[in-house]
């Protein structure tokens, strides 16, 4: 028996579901969603699995005027055992809790959200895709409700979660991306949200992205704020240097994102005793670096791609390519590790992997 009292409703109609064999990111949907509600005074309530539908709200709700919404992202697995695995989910919804802690929202049990999220999952389980490389993404959110149009702490909020079952991020083996540097626009500065996962940084990002687009770039890499010198972090993820021998990485420094593949990778970089330093990185040290022939590999971390090597940066009118465009064997290593244990087909000495229990799906019946 769980101390949560999530209520069930089940869709009498099921959706027709999508080929697994050609999912796209983000655009298929699963037939059920979690919802809960905050109302001041009331605090959150009636956490419920409800079927898959459209929101309903008044023009003036304060989402759509001030922005005031947080999300978070992570995924689930199946493994070749027929066994769900989600990873390191409890780090999501503590992020998700720092995220509305800087928003102003309501702080969400993060033990009733997980417990909640495992049990949409087993209502929808059969929407995790099979395929190899494929997983079931999840989107937590809250958006902020209260028809008002003062500027001010919304008094309503909801909390939702959706499923979607998404494709594989390399469908031939991992392709490193080539990167435009943002000497312009900014993403983030200290003291700003860019700790924060709010929707606002990514509305504030799309310019210098189509721009980016534009020239054949793929991803901007962002700069500080203040300076336009030092490097923060790839579009949706964080940002790793080989120098060297040496791993690096921007320090946390009131900007930049706590990436949950970040965290994941500095620890693996420990327990396998490769050197590493979390510190100020300037865009002129790498460029020297690699002027210098000592900078061997560069990659970006993040939910979606876990790994995504980087071939060339584009910055000043320069161009330097990385290890040839190839992927580089630390990036690799990590790569196959990560998604090892996400897939339950690699030890997991840390007991990252949470599996959903089939008694929390029987549970459910
Ligand atoms: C989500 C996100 C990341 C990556 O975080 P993970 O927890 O590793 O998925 C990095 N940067 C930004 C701006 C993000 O929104």
């Amino acid at each position: 028996m769980t101390k949560f009292k999530i209520e069930i409703n089940r869709t009498t109609e099921k959706k027709q579901k999508p080929q697994f064999e050609s999912l796209e990111f983000g655009k298929n949907f699963t037939d059920h969603m979690f919802v809960m509600d905050y109302t001041a005074g009331q605090g959150w309530h009636d956490p419920r699995i409800i079927p898959y539908q459209p929101l309903t709200l008044d023009p003036a709700a304060m989402i759509f005027h001030y922005g005031q919404s947080v999300f978070e992202g992570l995924k689930a697995y199946l493994t070749n055992d027929n066994e769900v695995l989600l990873f390191r989910p409890e780090k999501n919804m503590e992020r998700l809790n720092k995220s509305n802690s800087r928003l102003c929202i309501p702080e969400i049990d993060e033990e009733l959200a997980l417990h909640a999220l495992k049990e949409l999952i087993a209502v929808d389980r059969e929407w995790i895709p099979n395929v190899e490389g494929t997983s079931l993404y999840i989107r937590p959110f809250v958006i902020s409700t209260e028809p008002y149009l003062g500027v001010a702490p919304s008094k309503r909020y909801k909390f939702i979660m959706i499923l979607s079952p998404v494709g594989a991020y390399y469908k031939e083996g991992i392709d490193p991306v080539k990167i435009a540097v943002q000497n312009e626009y900014v993403r983030a500065v200290r003291g700003g949200t860019g700790t924060a996962k709010t929707g606002g940084n990514y509305a504030a990002s799309l310019k210098a992205q189509e721009l980016a687009s534009l020239t054949g770039y793929s991803q901007v890499l962002w700069l500080d704020g203040k300076e336009n010198k030092y490097i923060e972090e790839v579009g949706s993820m964080n940002i790793f240097f080989k120098m060297n021998g040496e791993v690096v990485t921007p320090e946390l420094n009131g900007s930049i994102l706590e990436g949950i593949t970040r965290s994941s990778v500095l620890e693996l970089l420990k327990y396998w005793n490769i050197p590493f330093s979390e510190r100020r990185i300037s865009i002129d040290e790498i460029f020297q670096a690699h002027a210098d022939g000592q900078l061997e590999e560069a990659f970006g971390t993040g939910t979606a791609a876990v790994i995504s090597p980087i071939g060339e940066f584009f910055w000043d009118n320069k161009k330097i390519i990385i290890n040839d465009g190839e992927t580089g064997s630390l990036s690799k290593k990590i790569y196959d590790t990560l998604t090892g244990i996400q897939k339950g087909i690699k030890p997991d000495p840390f007991g990252w992997s949470v599996k959903i229990e089939d008694k929390e799906a029987a549970a459910i019946k």
